[in-house]
């Protein structure tokens, strides 16, 4: 197999159930977005089953998750967008945030029977989606006249992944003054960063999503220090090995020159794959346990290491992007994005391949 993506579904639901220590008593919505932070809903979904209820960004992917599960409770994150989602949420019994003055004319217009809860989204200082705080009086009163009286109270945090902790402080303080406007509703604040720093956001529900894959949002360390295990594991081959002398380049625009006779390897794994283009200039993968740095542009299908420290290296071995062994939080550092891109990014043309599976033998990825 050229590539692939290995899922562990034994980390996913050892990643839950450090989720679940850490939180007691709280219940846990599965962020399951963007096929699952890329790791293929369906299996994520089966190997997460024992989560509270399961969380999506939008109707497109509740149709998604329907199709594989028709009984769990989803919770829609960015609600419905028209009368025909609002229309299909109801029949479907979702539970749907509401986080703008239109969407709530929207409930309004068509009413709320069948929606099983609806969650009150409030901005509390991240300025991305959300009433007001000044405005939860009126919006209360209008979901009370829907019939609503304790709707679900919910924000986000901004920085709960930085060590400063004022803005967090600032946030909670302000979410807690709303939720004193809601008594007898549930309220839900915490996301992954939440869950690893911030006791104080468990409340009723947390909403993690990147710490389920094992993977940390915080800018130093990695999910391990926390427990955690990385589910995901990107992997190629070595497709062939030639001897580049000193000042011959590698790659498109001929922008690395060999600094020496070099060993270069070709890897089977390029951006059209989800691989960052980006990572051109401080990109590592391992191979046969070692650390190598990229040479050259990354293409489409392709992208070339140095392997002249080690000799030992041969085509048809394996090669690591990230995962056991290369850690995606470490990748995302050192070519200058986040370990969620890197994840949502992998490409339809990688095949998910689900090991670790209770009773079945890892699948072996080498070709
Ligand atoms: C994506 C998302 C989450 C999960 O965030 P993580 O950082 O992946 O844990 C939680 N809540 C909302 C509203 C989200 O959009």
């Amino acid at each position: 197999m050229r590539v692939a993506a290995t899922i562990d579904s034994v980390a996913l639901a050892h990643n839950l159930g450090i989720v679940r220590q850490r939180v007691a008593g709280s219940h846990v919505y599965a962020v399951v977005k963007a096929d699952a932070y890329g790791h293929g809903l369906e299996n994520t979904v089966a190997a997460l089953a024992g989560a509270d209820a399961f969380a999506v960004a939008c109707m497109d992917e509740v149709l998604e998750l329907r199709a594989i599960d028709s009984r769990s409770n989803i919770l829609v994150l960015e609600g419905v967008f028209d009368g025909r989602e609002l229309a299909v949420a109801k029949a479907d019994k979702l539970e749907i945030v509401v986080h703008s003055d239109w969407q709530l004319q929207l409930l309004e217009r068509d009413g709320v029977e069948g929606i099983r809860r609806v969650w009150v989204k409030f901005d509390t200082g991240m300025h991305r989606l959300g009433f007001a705080p000044e405005s939860a009086g009126d919006v209360r009163a209008r979901l009370a006249a829907l019939g609503i009286e304790a709707p679900g109270v919910m924000s986000h945090l901004a920085c709960a992944d930085e060590p400063v902790l004022a803005d967090t402080a600032r946030q909670m303080a302000v979410f807690g003054a709303v939720c004193k406007l809601f008594p007898g509703s549930p309220a839900s604040l915490a996301n992954s960063a939440g869950v690893l720093l911030h006791p104080d956001s468990y409340l009723d529900w947390v909403r993690p999503g990147l710490m389920l894959y094992g993977v940390s949002p915080l800018p130093e360390g990695n999910g391990t220090d926390f427990g955690l295990r990385p589910a995901m594991t990107l992997s190629a081959h070595l497709l062939s090995i030639q001897e580049v002398t000193m000042g011959n380049a590698v790659g498109y625009g001929a922008t690395w020159q060999a600094p020496r006779d070099c060993r270069i390897g070709i890897v089977s794994i390029g951006y059209g794959d989800g691989y960052p283009w980006c990572a051109t200039a401080a990109g590592e993968v391992l191979v046969r346990g070692k650390r190598v740095p990229l040479a050259g542009r990354v293409s489409m299908d392709m992208l070339g290491v140095d392997l002249t420290a080690l000799p030992a290296a041969h085509v048809g071995d394996e090669v690591i992007l990230w995962g056991a062994g290369l850690p995606v939080e470490a990748v995302a550092r050192a070519v200058g994005t986040s370990p969620y891109e890197l994840m949502c990014r992998v490409s339809r043309r990688v095949p998910r391949r689900i090991a670790g599976q209770v009773g079945m033998s890892p699948i072996k990825v080498s070709a």
